[in-house]
């Protein structure tokens, strides 16, 4: 007679994992097997991963395992799966207790042949965000293919994307260079970069060359070199260009081909300067094509040259980084607080002072109940509108008192689109680094109708030159030298009042600010500095016509380029487009581009000198 074998009983199922009862085994990978669990008190879900037995002997190893697990969560990114709690089952089951995610593998998905452009560029631009947020954190994902991305259902998105197996993936890389390393399940080749295959070092840029991998499956359906056999595959990664995707599927258009072509480039410094760079051209590309019509084709020069940018320095994105509130990683600190209306969850609608406002996300100061970690919550900035955002941690009184901080959460922006990125980044340049003085008290020696003038200055003195001034952004050197000497006669009559000690305080330092404003508006070389900080190529322009010279303005930009990386490969993409604007006689639509490129590289001469030609082609233009 047969018998089955008896069956395995796995010892974990049932058990009690801290305060985690093991419900059921959702799967297992080279490195360990990953439970579902349920918290025991209040019943919420937990995905439990432990590492495999026989990797647990190397202290070595678990040491990285954890570590890794820690930075994944400094990065704190809504786009990459959370990590709450880290522990051992005596005597070696190292495991992770992580946020469960119910939802779809991209892999699952990406088996049913090419994905519509306007699901897949939404889905990517994701994990870009994702893998910015770790890169700048230095972390590298070295293992990033389609069934480590996992699409859950996230409020109304139904493609929310949740990036895991970080980290460990750093791990699955030391263990399979040893020795011991049998029965480790080494991944596919399909999705590694070049010089991953040769076995030279891996940077960021090595995963934008696995995610460009995964965009050109989901443009046409199959990888690059999909069908060779392992050593073959190596090889082509190493050498063979792959057929464009908009020949491989014509649904593909010109533009969103030319930009994954660039994320495969084999030399990492071909590729985007950074994930978020990639994630901002595919956004770009599908725009442009979807504003074309058909959505087939987009006339953009097939010359991948074209599209090189230069690469950015290498320590160039690091030394921006300020680790700051719960992992959000800050531009240069603004101290400087405004008012923002908050709405969390509960749907009521707060104002609150905000500060330290970056691309990446801002700090709430409340002294009230503070929304949930991890919670939702729509923050409405002045001049960029409403973004969503997730409270990734909480200052508490005591921290603050310890800190010398303000109580309240910090907040990361979740799906910021490109014009918002833009208004935040105009924004934060806008705001003065150093703290705003306190308004001075009303004491009864002030003369009232001074007091209610100097109000209205005081108010004006806050902002920045054009503001105290009261001037559009391109107003002429000129009018900024009448405008402040009418302004300072203004205030020197003020003065011939009987004004009390503290109001004439107050009118001298307006005169003083007034001096400030019309040396840096009024002088077209320290304005054109000015104006490159605030993205203000119109005030540039008047630079420019009052004799700024070229030399002058090259070396202006050069500190601005430094400081506003991925500004030349984002230009060099809207030129693309406006070439082929031009060629196709759609002077208007050239034009309204190479304005939009002008916010983005404000100090470009060259710009300047196209949008100036162009004009001349289409008077009704303005
Ligand atoms: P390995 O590093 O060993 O490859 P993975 O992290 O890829 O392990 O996990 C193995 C499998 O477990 C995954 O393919 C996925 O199906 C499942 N899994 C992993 N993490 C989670 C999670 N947080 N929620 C739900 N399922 C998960
Ligand atoms: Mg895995």
């Amino acid at each position: 007679m047969f018998t089955s074998p008896a069956p395995v009983v796995d010892p974990l199922l049932g058990a009690q994992v801290g305060s985690y009862k093991i419900l059921k085994l959702l799967g297992t990978g080279g490195m360990g097997s990953v439970y579902l669990a349920e918290h025991s008190g209040i019943g919420s879900r937990a995905a439990i991963k432990f590492l495999h037995e026989h990797l647990a002997s190397n202290p070595d190893l678990v040491q990285r395992f954890y570590s890794e697990a820690r930075s994944v969560n400094v990065i704190g990114h809504a786009n990459i799966v959370s990590i709450f709690d880290m522990n051992v089952l005596p005597p070696n089951r190292y495991y992770l207790v992580m946020e469960y995610l119910e939802g779809r593998s991209l892999e699952s998905l990406v088996q049913q042949g090419p994905m519509p452009l306007a699901r897949a560029v939404p889905i990517l631009v994701q994990v870009c965000d994702a893998l910015e947020a770790a890169h700048e954190a230095g972390i590298v994902h070295r293992d990033l293919k389609p069934e480590n991305l996992i699409l859950v259902k996230r409020g109304r998105q139904e493609d929310f994307v949740k990036v895991f197996d970080f980290g460990i993936a750093k791990l699955a890389s030391t263990v399979s260079n040893r020795k011991t390393a049998t029965g480790m399940i080494i991944g596919t080749p399909d999705y590694m970069a070049p010089e991953q295959a040769s076995g030279e070092p891996v940077d960021s840029r090595t995963d934008q060359y696995s995610l460009g991998v995964i965009a050109y499956e989901l443009a046409t359906g199959k990888t690059p070199f999909a069908g060779l056999p392992i050593t073959a595959m190596l090889v082509a990664h190493l050498t063979q260009e792959p057929r464009p995707p908009h020949e491989v599927n014509p649904a593909v258009s010109r533009a969103v081909s030319m930009v994954i072509l660039k994320a495969l480039a084999k030399k990492p410094d071909a590729r985007f300067a950074n994930a978020g760079d990639f994630g901002r051209a595919l956004e770009l590309a599908l725009k442009e094509s979807e504003s074309t019509g058909s959505g087939v084709l987009v006339a953009v020069p097939v010359e991948p040259a074209a599209l090189r940018a230069t690469p950015a320095p290498a320590d160039s994105v690091l030394s921006r980084v300020t680790p700051a509130h719960g992992g959000v990683v800050m531009a240069p600190r603004h101290v400087t607080r405004f008012d923002v209306q908050v709405q969390g969850e509960q749907g009521g609608v707060q104002t609150l002072p905000c500060q330290d406002v970056s691309r990446a996300g801002c700090f709430v100061c409340s002294t009230g109940t503070l929304p949930r970690v991890f919670s939702r919550v729509k923050v409405t900035l002045p001049s960029v509108g409403a973004l969503l955002g997730d409270v990734v941690r909480h200052v508490t009184v005591d921290q603050a008192a310890a800190w010398n901080m303000p109580q309240g959460f910090g907040v990361q922006f979740v799906n910021v689109k490109p014009e918002q990125r833009e208004g935040l980044d105009r924004l934060t340049h806008s705001l003065p680094v150093a703290p705003t003085e306190p308004q001075p008290p009303v004491s009864q020696a002030d003369d009232p109708l001074v007091e209610k003038l100097l109000a209205d200055v005081r108010k004006r003195i806050q902002g920045d030159h054009y503001v105290v001034l009261g001037l559009p952004p391109d107003a002429d050197i000129p009018l900024v030298k009448s405008r402040g000497r009418e302004l300072s006669s203004q205030l020197g009559e003020l003065g011939k009042r009987q004004v009390s000690d503290g109001q004439l305080k107050q009118i001298a330092a307006a005169q003083d600010r007034l001096r400030q404003a019309v040396e840096v508006l009024g002088n077209p070389v320290k304005r054109a500095e000015f104006d490159g900080l605030r993205f203000n190529w119109k005030g540039v322009l008047v630079c420019l016509s009052a004799g700024l010279r070229a030399t002058e303005l090259e070396e202006i930009r050069k500190r601005f380029l430094k400081a506003n990386d991925g500004t030349e490969a984002r230009v060099s993409l809207h030129l693309m487009t406006v070439d082929a604007h031009e060629r196709d006689g759609h002077i208007a639509d050239a034009f309204r581009l190479v304005e939009h490129a002008l916010n983005i590289d404000p100090l470009n001469l060259a710009l300047h000198h196209r949008r100036k030609a162009l004009l001349k082609r289409t008077p009704q233009a303005r």
